[in-house]
């Protein structure tokens, strides 16, 4: 393999990807100048050192020099704490703080699933998902499945609630404001916060 085929391979592994833009962007690289890379190589190395995953809500947060292993979100005692959402990834967990819409805590379960995925656990953190919520299970009141509206979304929702159907801790989902299909991270602020308002059981 040649280092063009190589790095297109890698980028190819990024999300929504394929092979032929993946070469579009080796070509890019190629075309301008040396300090182009070396700002991308320098921004790659910065991010693997400077930010790192909440130990409670698991989303990157950018650590500042600070020994906490919680996010800003997380350290926020003036948070409601009786409301724990839980989201597919980073960026829905942002979508939602964009729209000013949720005050309780979040969880970022790192992914969804797929119709009939043979490995759920090992594609989504549940564990860890039962860790956050015994932690707090006294102080919680409804936990929220914040899931995007399509199937994987549905399916994602459906397999936390049967895995936690013997917590006495109401489930429920956003109302669908969202159109079908709709993924948080598009969303615009108004229709998440009509979605959190009508949410349902
Ligand atoms: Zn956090």
């Amino acid at each position: 393999m040649n280092s063009i085929d190589k790095l297109s391979e890698i980028f190819s592994h990024f999300p929504g990807i394929g092979p032929r833009q993946a070469r579009r962007f080796v070509y890019y690289l190629l075309s301008r100048n040396h300090n182009f890379s070396e700002d991308l190589i320098r921004a790659i190395e910065n991010i693997k050192r400077e930010i790192t995953q909440c130990s409670s809500c698991h989303r990157f947060f950018t650590k500042n020099g600070s020994p906490s292993t919680l996010c800003s979100i997380c350290a926020d005692a003036s948070r409601d704490s009786s409301l724990l959402m839980v989201v597919p990834r980073d960026i829905d967990l942002e979508a939602i703080e964009r729209s000013g819409s949720f005050n309780g805590y979040y969880f970022v379960l790192g992914g969804s699933l797929p119709i009939l995925e043979k490995e759920p656990e090992k594609r989504i953190r549940i564990s860890n998902l039962e860790i956050r919520i015994n932690k707090d299970w006294e102080k919680l009141k409804e936990i929220i499945l914040g899931m995007n509206a399509n199937a994987e979304g549905e399916n994602t929702a459906d397999f936390i609630k049967e895995k936690f159907k013997n917590l006495d801790i109401p489930f429920t989902t956003l109302g669908r404001g969202l159109s079908t299909g709709a993924e948080l991270e598009y969303a615009d602020p108004e229709t998440l916060k009509n979605a959190l308002l009508h949410r349902s059981k």
